[in-house]
């Protein structure tokens, strides 16, 4: 299993091996030289290439990057494919996209949509005050939505109200009856018409992680009958006209098509009796659920989907042209809020490899007529092993690795033998596991042998803080290595990150039919970094991480790709420092400081070290607190 290489290992393996082209959308290869690449345009750039400049920035690992290119993209191929949809169903309406806020706040990010989306029109969905102000001050163009969803208070309503005056296309989603008044009252205080959507309790089921979003102990939505009484306050209040929306959320990550088709279904219900209902409507919101396909299985599996954007799109459109076209309902324009789907794809988390551990046997003693005769079975055991064998073998080998421990326990073995009857347990345990590779079918105790024998590979990041996703749903991210593809990886891990917590570990990977429970890897050289990627990171991992041992936000670069194989670095963020996370726990690092300094005082008062040393103690003390939290190697 280990150490065999194949001297005729071809890039394209490697390619197969990772699923790169299952899962990469087209937006990632691998290159002649073995590399990782990026590609949306004619030319591809090699993210080691990438690496290099951010080095040459003075830009550490672990560091989140962001391609522009990649972003805009994606926002093209979703207005795209609903404008072909539309085209081809013969639709009347348009579709109009909003990017909600939550799946990644962060500035650049929502700036860059906003700026790439204006030309679809492509709007913002908030879900509080302190996203609807970020959607006010980014979404500068007329004709793209806004709209809000969330518990509204008189100040969001208020600011809501103002937006309307001042040309934002503004919608207010009722998602709970409460607040209705409110936005009665306010408005009428305001003289402004306000433009309302009601967000509808859907009870269409549906696969995937979050399908508690749907059903009927969703939290979110108006039921039936609070939808009926929101229709009549409007109705009293003169205000049914400005009722144009409706809003339902099936759930994120939607893996089957089947699924999608019938929450459209259900919606489209709601759609056409509340139009009945006198509501002036003319918009309808189907909210996220597009998936994406992490594991590249192409399947109803909660980390794929079993269809392609394409589908999605004329699946949403031509159900709700057959559906409101037998009951002869004029068509609504097509909102949907598309988020994960969107920004996945442009974020990989970059990080170097600092150190392994293998389980493998190291010197191999001789036979010995004063061994004690564990060893001697011990032995003999691991002589007899093949094809034929190896079942009984695996049991032998641990009975007797036991009974050594426990002797060692009890003082009957030193800590030598053991020492040579553990090797020779570990050796016999390869000799097995080749064997393991030759067979069809591996016996059912001999299944965890393999992962018992992967390498632990140190990886300079935090999961907690830039993975959380992984810890807290088990979800899968495509993992690889970003160079040496035209090696054969020979070695199989497991990954653990910096903090050092058992939780902190990846073990679960995109096989390539099945989840596998080790990454295969190339042994690490000395002198030379080694670095593995985390693909489609963009959504929902950035900002729900946390500052577990105090490890904090990476660093992010922000490149663009030029059509020439060349590349821009467009932005660069360096990530918290020392002192940052310390503040963020309440520390004021000047006071810690201050401490430092007289317990080093007090050191020079009792003569143990001299006023020069502890300026350079003081000194060294500031640096790390303006460093990196992470593990900053010395360039
Ligand atoms: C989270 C959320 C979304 C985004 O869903 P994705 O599946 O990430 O596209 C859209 N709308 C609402 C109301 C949400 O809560």
């Amino acid at each position: 299993m280990h150490g065999k290489n194949n001297l005729a290992w071809q890039v394209k393996q490697s390619a197969e091996l990772y699923g790169v082209e299952r899962w990469g959308n087209d937006y990632f290869g691998v290159s002649p030289e073995g590399n990782v690449t990026a590609k949306t345009l004619t030319k591809e750039v090699a993210l080691l290439d990438i690496i290099h400049g951010m080095i040459e920035r003075d830009l550490q690992m672990p560091v989140l990057l962001r391609i522009e290119n990649i972003l805009d993209a994606q926002i093209m191929r979703l207005n795209e494919a609903f404008a072909a949809a539309i085209a081809n169903a013969g639709y009347t309406k348009p579709y109009r996209g909003v990017y909600p806020i939550k799946v990644n706040q962060q500035a650049q990010v929502v700036e860059e949509i906003a700026a790439f989306g204006a030309r679809y029109h492509h709007g913002l969905e908030v879900g509080s005050k302190a996203e609807m102000i970020i959607a006010l001050s980014i979404l500068t163009q007329p004709g793209s939505l806004l709209i809000c969803n969330g518990y509204k208070d008189d100040k969001f309503i208020e600011l809501g109200l103002q937006a309307i005056k001042l040309g934002y296309d503004c919608f207010f989603v009722i998602e709970t009856p409460s607040e209705l008044p409110i936005i009665i009252e306010r408005s009428k205080s305001m003289n402004i018409r306000p433009k309302m959507g009601v967000r509808v309790k859907m009870v269409s089921k549906v696969s995937g992680h979050w399908n508690s979003t749907s059903g009927d102990r969703s939290i979110f939505g108006l039921t039936a009958n609070e939808l009926i009484t929101v229709v009549d306050r409007l109705r009293e209040a003169s205000m049914l006209d400005c009722l144009q929306l409706m809003h339902c959320h099936l759930g994120s990550q939607i893996p089957s098509i089947a699924d999608i088709r019938s929450g459209v279904i259900e919606a489209c219900r709601y759609y056409i009796d509340l139009a009945r209902e006198g509501a002036a409507l003319s918009y309808i919101d189907f909210g996220g659920g597009l998936a994406v396909d992490y594991s590249g299985a192409n399947s109803s599996d909660n980390q794929s989907r079993n269809y392609a954007l394409e589908e999605y799109c004329a699946t949403v459109v031509n159900t709700v042209k057959d559906t409101l076209d037998r009951e002869a309902i004029a068509h609504p324009t097509i909102v949907t809020e598309s988020g994960r789907a969107v920004v996945a794809y442009a974020s990989v988390l970059l990080f170097n490899i600092l150190d392994t551990t293998t389980f493998e046997a190291t010197h191999q003693s001789q036979p010995d007529k004063n061994d004690h005769p564990l060893l001697t079975a011990l032995r003999n055991c691991s002589e007899n092993i093949s094809a034929e064998t190896v079942e009984r073998c695996y049991e032998q080998v641990h009975h007797y690795r036991s009974e050594l421990r426990d002797a060692f326990k009890q003082g009957k073995v030193d800590l030598r033998s053991r020492a040579v009857g553990e090797n020779i347990f570990l050796d016999a345990l390869h000799r097995m596991a080749d064997i393991l590779d030759d067979m069809s079918e591996i016996p059912a105790c001999m299944s965890g042998l393999k992962l018992s024998l992967a390498d632990i590979y140190y990886g300079n990041f935090s999961l907690f803080q830039s993975l959380p996703d992984i810890w807290a749903i088990d979800q899968l991210f495509p993992i690889m290595p970003i160079h040496r593809l035209d090696e054969e990886p020979v070695r199989q891990a497991v990954l653990a990150d910096i903090t050092c917590d058992c939780d902190g570990k990846i073990d679960s990977f995109i096989g390539q039919r099945e989840v596998a429970k080790t990454l295969p890897l190339h042994p690490i050289k000395v002198a030379e970094e080694y670095y593995l990627g985390v693909f489609l990171v963009g959504a929902y991992q950035e900002t729900l991480g946390d500052l577990h041992n105090l490890f904090g936000d990476t660093n992010v670069v922000s490149v663009r790709l030029n059509g020439d194989g060349s590349f821009d670095f467009a932005k660069e963020m360096h990530g918290d420092t020392i002192a940052d996370v310390l503040t963020y726990v309440e520390y004021d690092p000047k006071r810690l400081e201050l401490n430092y300094r007289n317990t080093a005082e007090r050191a020079v008062q009792e003569g143990r070290i001299t006023a020069a040393e502890r300026q350079q103690i003081i000194k060294a003390f500031r640096a790390s607190m303006q460093g990196y939290t992470y593990y900053e190697r010395e360039h």
